[in-house]
Parts: structure tokens; C-alpha cells; sequence
């Protein structure tokens, strides 16, 4: 494979980043002012019967049987809760354009050419993956592309606490927006909790969902070391949603 940049592309670094990682952080992709009322109202009134039911559910597979996104839980897994943890914003920021100070490069294939994509990882990311890996069964979701993903969990997860992996094509695609739907998991609801940046990607399941702001360079971030002891004590309760209902302001 090649290494190098390359980077005689017809795009640029900004489109390429925003094919391979960046998601809407609010709402519908599609603008507002490009639909009428109507298709407005019914994405409104979906939205709302897929908060209130809670997700989709397990999704069926082309003979109609349950297929979660994740395999059973292992034995060894079994007595542990679920914490999703989201990619970009994160964990990590990645960037198509040089960054100094880069942890790691990881070269990329778009359309033939190979990208250099420079990931920087959040402070205290190492030791928060190390400790919640020896509490939860661990599962990065991103809605990024897996050709740039699946490269960045090899390094960043030097631990080897990472479970399983889901990618874009896992989300839920709601009108061009990407929502994780934690009910899709095959995981009890109440043993789940999702760590993103995003709230639109939490969006069937706020009361599973541990907010934590958008990270990009910021040396003297503590959120991932902060976070520790509260993940620590909730690893122990009976449902993660008593704990983090109005956890979350969503006005
Ligand atoms: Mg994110």
C-alpha cells in the first residue's frame, strides 16, 4: 500500500474531511428551506414516534430473523454493561490538513489517491480507555467511514480494550443524518450508555447518553479524566437511565 501523500486530488482537504468523518451535529442534513411543509412535518412527527418508541429496535435480516449489530455477549463480558464511545470529537481529532503535532498519521484511499490523515488524541484518552476496558464491555461506534477508522482504533487502542467496532453503515441513516440506535445493539437498554459529542447522534436515547463537549486540540482538556469515577460508580447501578434521565439538557 502506498504511504505517501499524495494529494493531487480535484478535492479539498475540508471535502475530503467531510466525506470521511464529519456528521451533522444537529438535525436533518438536509436544509430547512429546501423542503416544504410538509416532508418538514413528516420528518418532525418520525422523529418524535422514534424517540418515543425508543429506536427501531433489532433490525431483521433478509429472512426476517433478529440481527443486532453486535454479536452475544461473551462469558466474559457477560456480567458487564455496555459503553459505546464515539470516534471523532471524542476521543480523537483528525484533520487532512498537516498538523504538527500529530500522535500518529494514518494514510488513507480516497478515489484512487492516498490522503495523509493526522490524528491527534485527547488527553488522558490512553488512561480512560485502559480503566473503563476493565469495567465495561467496550464499543466504539463512529459514523465515520470504517477505511479511516478501523486504522485509527488499531493505534489508539494500545490497550486492546475495544470489543467490536461499528461504522457509518451501522447508523441510522434519518433523512441524511447518522443516529446511533443503541436499540439496534442487541444490548439491554438500561446496561448501555453511549459517550458522544454529538447529541444527534444520541437522539432516540438521551437518557443513555453521557454528553461531553467537542474536542479539537485543546492541551489542557481533563473531560475523559473527569469523567473516570462517575463511569467508575455507574458501572454499578441497576439501569443507567434512572441515573442519566435529565442528565442531559436537550432544549
Ligand atoms: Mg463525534
Amino acid at each position: 500500500m502506498a504511504t505517501t501523500v499524495t494529494s493531487q486530488s480535484d478535492h479539498s482537504d475540508d471535502f475530503m474531511q467531510d466525506v470521511i468523518t464529519q456528521v451533522p451535529e444537529n438535525g436533518p442534513a438536509i436544509p430547512m428551506g429546501v423542503m416544504n411543509q410538509d416532508m418538514e412535518q413528516e420528518i418532525i412527527a418520525e422523529e418524535q414516534r422514534l424517540i418515543q418508541q425508543g429506536g427501531n429496535g433489532i433490525p431483521l435480516d433478509s429472512f426476517g430473523k433478529p440481527a443486532p449489530l453486535l454479536p452475544a455477549l461473551s462469558k466474559r463480558q457477560f456480567s458487564r454493561k455496555c459503553l459505546v464511545l464515539d470516534l471523532d470529537e471524542t476521543l480523537v481529532h483528525s484533520s487532512f490538513k498537516m498538523v504538527p503535532n500529530a500522535d500518529f498519521v494514518v494514510p488513507v484511499e480516497i478515489e484512487g489517491v492516498v490522503h495523509n490523515v493526522y490524528v491527534i488524541k485527547r488527553p488522558g484518552v490512553d488512561e480512560f480507555m485502559r480503566l473503563m476496558g476493565q469495567l465495561y464491555e467496550i464499543v466504539v461506534f463512529t459514523a465515520s467511514l470504517n477505511k479511516y477508522a478501523d486504522p485509527v482504533i488499531d493505534i489508539l487502542d494500545i490497550h486492546h480494550v475495544v470489543q467490536h467496532r461499528l461504522f457509518r453503515e451501522s447508523c441510522y441513516n434519518h433523512y441524511g443524518s447518522y443516529v446511533k440506535d443503541l436499540s439496534q445493539l442487541g444490548r439491554q437498554l438500561n446496561d448501555t450508555i453511549i459517550l458522544d459529542n454529538s447529541p444527534a447522534s444520541y437522539i432516540f436515547h438521551p437518557t443513555n447518553a453521557v454528553p461531553v463537549s467537542s474536542w479539537f486540540n485543546d492541551p489542557h482538556d481533563t473531560e475523559l479524566t473527569d469523567l473516570c469515577p462517575f463511569l467508575e460508580d455507574l458501572c454499578h447501578v441497576d439501569d443507567v437511565r434512572a441515573v442519566l434521565d435529565g442528565f442531559i439538557d436537550m432544549s
